[in-house]
């Protein structure tokens, strides 16, 4: 049983949202009024958020239809990770009793259980592996963690991390769904409103462009391309990517102050934080200058997006780095065309 009032029901159903759109009763006040602050919370830094309740994310599915029309996908990353956090924040409350966190796993597709007697939460290997992959820290490696029979034991903060990444996740794929154009015709009620936040969105210098200074974009891998892609649309990016881009763009030649630049368009960005990043992976803080992985490190983590490109399907081609060389010199005249070095 989940205590009452900390519901949080992901039920986009398209004639269900109009009714709350189109209703003058004080629920569907309440769910428009959290709908739109949501998305104008989320707009502003972390530090100048006002807390919103978990009991308030059930405006959520109500938000995912306003974001569709909105159609900014970095603003509807970082809408979908405010939520994550509220959700996170509120399973880490004393609101809600240990054993009760797992109903909210469950919920978003996790079988998870608690034991009383240790205070942990059981969640099978492979469940965890894929939901703490885009997490940072060792905290979050199987490695680190009891498991016994292919179970890992984890206390009450993974286990919230767990959940939440279920949660944004269960978010996402219920927001793919959503049908733009049905989203014009569900949404029409707040149209007002919606144009307010596109204006506010607008305003708020939250899209910006990536700057790459002096670097020369067209040369970078498909794997590089596709991190900045990503980010500039507003997903956070797996904390190996975010290593290889780093350690990638200090290799050819971008300064510090230009690579944190670039990730002022992530979503989860913090500039105190991804300062010392860059600074520890460049060598500017630490012993050591890291060099991005290997293209077969790369594609065992799934993070090599080398499509049909033909350099990179040449069986000489280990390293992005080495790939950059490789283009660059031909951009240059160095290695003309029909003495480049085939498979
Ligand atoms: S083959 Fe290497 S360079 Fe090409 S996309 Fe994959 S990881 Fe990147």
């Amino acid at each position: 049983m989940i205590p009452a009032g900390t519901n949080i029901y992901l039920d986009a159903d398209a004639t269900r949202i109009k009714g709350f759109l189109e209703s003058n009763d004080r629920e569907s006040e309440r769910l428009r009024h959290n709908a739109f602050r949501l998305i104008v919370e989320a707009m502003n830094d972390q530090e100048s958020r006002e807390i919103t309740s978990a009991e308030d994310l059930r405006c959520l599915p109500l938000t995912l239809w306003i974001l569709r029309r909105i159609g900014e996908p970095i603003l509807t990353s970082r809408v979908l990770n405010h939520a994550r956090d509220l959700l996170e924040g509120f399973l880490m409350s004393r609101t809600i009793a240990s054993e009760f966190v797992p109903d909210y796993a469950r919920r978003y597709g996790v079988t998870m259980e608690y034991d009383e007697m240790t205070g942990l939460y059981m969640v099978r290997a492979g469940e965890f592996v894929n939901l703490t992959s885009r997490l940072s820290g060792y905290k979050y490696r199987l490695i680190y963690q009891s498991m016994r029979h292919g179970t890992v034991y984890c206390d009450r903060e993974v286990a919230a991390k767990i959940v939440r990444e279920a949660f944004v996740r269960k978010l996402s794929s219920i927001f793919n769904g959503l049908s733009d154009e049905e989203s014009y015709s569900i949404t029409a009620p707040v149209s007002d409103n919606i144009d307010e936040i596109i204006d506010i969105f607008q305003k708020s210098g939250i899209k910006k462009s990536i700057d790459l200074g002096e670097v020369d974009a067209t040369l970078f891998p498909p794997c590089i391309k596709e991190y900045i892609t990503q980010m500039r649309d507003g997903v956070n990016l797996p904390h190996m990517a975010r290593f290889t881009l780093v350690s990638f763009l200090h290799k050819i030649g971008m300064n510090n102050e230009g690579i944190i630049g670039l990730f002022k368009t992530a979503p989860d960005f913090n500039e105190r934080m991804t300062t010392y990043q860059v600074n520890h992976v460049t060598g500017e803080i630490s012993s050591t200058e890291y060099s991005p992985p290997k293209c077969t490190v790369l594609r065992s983590n799934h993070l090599c997006y080398w499509g049909e490109d033909p350099i990179c399907h040449r069986d000489w081609l280990k390293h992005p780095l080495q790939y950059y060389t490789y283009k660059k010199r031909k951009k240059s005249g160095e290695l003309p065309l029909n003495k480049a070095k085939k498979s």
